[in-house]
C-alpha cells in the first residue's frame, strides 16, 4: 500500500484533495449506460485528487507518483462512456480542467491546453473566423484532451471523418511516466500512439488540431412518414456535395418522443432526421426533404442554441446523446456502437432494424471513413441481459456490420473500427514502462522490466 498522505505532502502548492465525496465524483464517468460495466465499476475510486495548473505541476505529480509507485488516471470532463477514467487500482485522479489556455492559431491549426472545454475552444476560434472540424455531442462539457484520448467521432464526421483520419490530429505535447517524467512534443503520425489510448500512453498537456472556416450552422428537424424515407433522404443529403453540412442523424419513430424540445413538433409514428446545414443551402435542403416526403418541423441557429442555457442544440439529441435522452426517462435501456457497410448501407440497416424493432430502436449517423460515406449507429437497446445483448451483436456482425463494443473496458476489446493505427503498445513500453498510467485499460500491456526497478 502506498502512503498517499506522504505522497500528498510532496505536492505542496498543487491543488489536491482527499475528500471522499469529491473522490467518488471524480472517479466516475458515464459507464453506467452499460449495465455490464456498471456491475464491474461501481465503487471504484481514486485516493487522491490533483488538479495541476501547468506542465511543471503535471511533471511534479508524475514524478511523485512514479517514486511511490502510485497509479495515475487522467480525467478531463469525465463524460467518457466506457469507464475510461475510472481508476481501476485507486491512486491519483489527475484532473486537467485547470489547463485551458488557447496558445494560438497558425496556418489554421489551433494549439491549446488539453483541459480546455470544446465549447470554449470553438467559441474562441469562432471569434477569429474558424471553428472545430469535429466535436462530440458532449461539446459543452468535454475537454479537447478527453476527445483525443477517449472519443474521436461526432459532429463534423459527415464531412471530415473521425479523429483517426490523417490530418485531423496534428500533434500534442505529452508528459511521460519515465524516470524522470519529461515532456515530448509529437507531430503528425508520431502522435498516433496517444490518439484514443485512454490516457495510458502519456498525459496530454497541449493539443494541436486543424480548424475549418466558421459557418453560421442551422439546426433543422425534418419529420418523415417512415424510417426508410428518412434514411434515403439522409444518404442523398450526405452525398450532396453542393450542400455544406456538419451533421445528419436519423431516428426511428420510437425515439423522437424522448427528445424534450422536439417531441411535440414530430407527428406520432414519424421518423426524424436532424441535420446541421449552412444557411445558404436551406433551399436545397427543403427541396431534397420534400422529394423524400419530409417536412421541416423545427429550425434554429446552432450557435445561438449553444449560447442559450435553456435551449438544446440539435446535436444534443444526436450521437450518444440519443441514448441519454432516453435514459432520462427510462433506465431500462442501453446501446451499441456500430458501423454499417459502405455498399448497400440501407439494406444492412433494415436487415437488423426490422427483426429487432421491439427491442432495438434504430438511430444512425452519417459519417465518412477513409473518404467513403456510410451510416454508423448508436441504436438504443432494451436491456434484458448480457446473453441477449451478445446475441444481438452476433446478428449484427453476421450482416457485415462492425461493432465497437461499448460494454468492455479495454482499448483492444472495444475499439474495432475506431482503433487508431500505430504501435501504441510499443510506445507505452517507452513512456510508461511500469504501467502506472490508467492501469487496466490497455489489455496487451505488461510492465517492462526496468533495470534496478521493481514494477
Ligand atoms: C451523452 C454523451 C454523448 C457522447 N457523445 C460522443 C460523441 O458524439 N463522440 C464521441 O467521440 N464521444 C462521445 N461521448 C463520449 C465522451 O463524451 C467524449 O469522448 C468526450 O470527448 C470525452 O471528453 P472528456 O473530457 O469528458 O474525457 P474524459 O471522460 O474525462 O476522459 C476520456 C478518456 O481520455 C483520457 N484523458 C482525458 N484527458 C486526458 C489528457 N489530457 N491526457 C491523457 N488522457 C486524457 C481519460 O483518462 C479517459 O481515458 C459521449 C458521452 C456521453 C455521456
Amino acid at each position: 500500500m502506498a502512503d498517499i498522505a506522504a505522497l500528498a505532502t510532496t505536492l505542496d502548492g498543487i491543488e489536491l484533495s482527499t475528500d471522499r465525496a469529491l473522490l467518488r465524483q471524480k472517479s466516475r464517468d458515464f459507464y453506467w449506460y452499460s449495465p455490464i460495466l456498471k456491475a464491474q465499476l461501481d465503487g471504484k475510486a481514486a485516493e487522491l485528487f490533483v488538479r495541476p495548473r501547468d506542465e511543471a505541476e503535471v511533471l511534479r505529480i508524475l514524478a511523485a507518483a512514479r517514486t511511490a509507485r502510485v497509479p495515475v488516471t487522467v480525467r478531463g470532463g469525465g463524460t467518457g462512456n466506457y469507464g475510461q477514467c475510472v481508476p481501476m487500482e485507486g491512486g491519483i485522479v489527475l484532473d486537467m480542467t485547470a489547463m485551458t489556455a488557447p496558445i494560438g492559431i497558425t496556418d489554421g491549426v489551433v494549439e491549446v491546453e488539453a483541459g480546455a472545454k470544446m465549447i470554449d475552444l470553438d467559441l474562441w476560434a469562432r471569434e477569429r473566423g474558424w471553428e472545430l472540424k469535429l466535436w462530440p455531442s458532449t461539446k459543452r462539457t468535454a475537454t479537447i484532451g478527453g476527445f483525443v484520448a477517449g472519443g474521436g467521432a461526432g459532429v463534423g464526421g459527415i464531412h471530415h471523418g473521425t479523429m483517426r483520419e490523417r490530418g485531423n490530429f496534428c500533434g500534442a505535447r505529452i508528459a511521460t511516466m519515465t524516470d524522470p517524467p519529461c515532456i515530448l512534443d509529437l507531430e503528425g503520425i508520431a502522435a498516433n500512439p496517444v490518439n484514443r489510448t485512454y490516457g495510458t500512453t502519456g498525459v496530454l498537456t497541449r493539443i494541436r488540431v486543424p480548424l475549418t472556416p466558421a459557418q453560421d450552422w442551422r439546426d433543422v428537424a425534418i419529420a418523415f412518414p417512415d424510417f426508410v424515407q428518412a434514411s434515403r433522404f439522409a444518404l442523398e443529403f450526405s452525398f450532396a456535395d453542393g450542400i455544406p453540412k456538419k451533421m445528419c442523424g436519423v431516428f426511428d419513430s420510437q425515439l423522437p418522443p424522448f427528445f424534450r424540445g422536439l417531441a411535440d413538433a414530430v407527428p406520432a409514428g414519424h421518423a426524424l432526421a436532424l441535420v446541421m446545414v449552412a444557411p445558404g443551402a436551406l433551399l436545397a435542403l427543403r427541396e431534397l426533404a420534400a422529394e423524400h416526403g419530409g417536412s421541416i418541423v423545427a429550425m434554429q441557429s446552432t450557435v445561438e442554441a449553444e449560447r442559450d442555457g435553456d435551449a438544446t442544440p440539435f446535436y444534443e439529441y444526436c450521437w450518444n446523446h440519443t441514448t441519454l435522452q432516453v435514459l432520462k426517462k427510462d433506465r431500462g435501456v442501453t446501446y451499441l456502437q456500430c458501423r454499417f457497410p459502405f455498399e448497400d448501407t440501407l439494406a444492412a440497416v433494415e436487415a437488423v432494424r426490422i427483426p429487432f424493432r421491439d427491442e432495438v430502436w434504430m438511430h444512425t449517423e452519417c459519417v465518412r471513413f477513409g473518404g467513403r460515406l456510410t451510416m454508423s449507429a448508436l441504436p438504443v437497446i432494451r436491456w434484458t441481459n448480457a446473453e441477449r445483448l451478445a446475441e444481438i451483436m452476433a446478428t449484427f456482425e453476421a450482416q457485415g456490420i462492425g461493432i465497437a463494443n461499448p460494454h468492455v473496458l479495454t482499448i483492444e476489446e472495444g475499439s474495432n473500427y475506431r482503433r487508431v493505427p500505430g504501435d501504441q503498445l510499443g510506445f507505452k513500453q517507452r513512456t510508461d514502462p511500469l504501467g502506472l498510467l490508467n492501469p487496466g485499460k490497455m489489455r496487451d500491456f505488461t510492465p517492462v522490466d526496468v533495470p534496478g526497478e521493481a514494477a
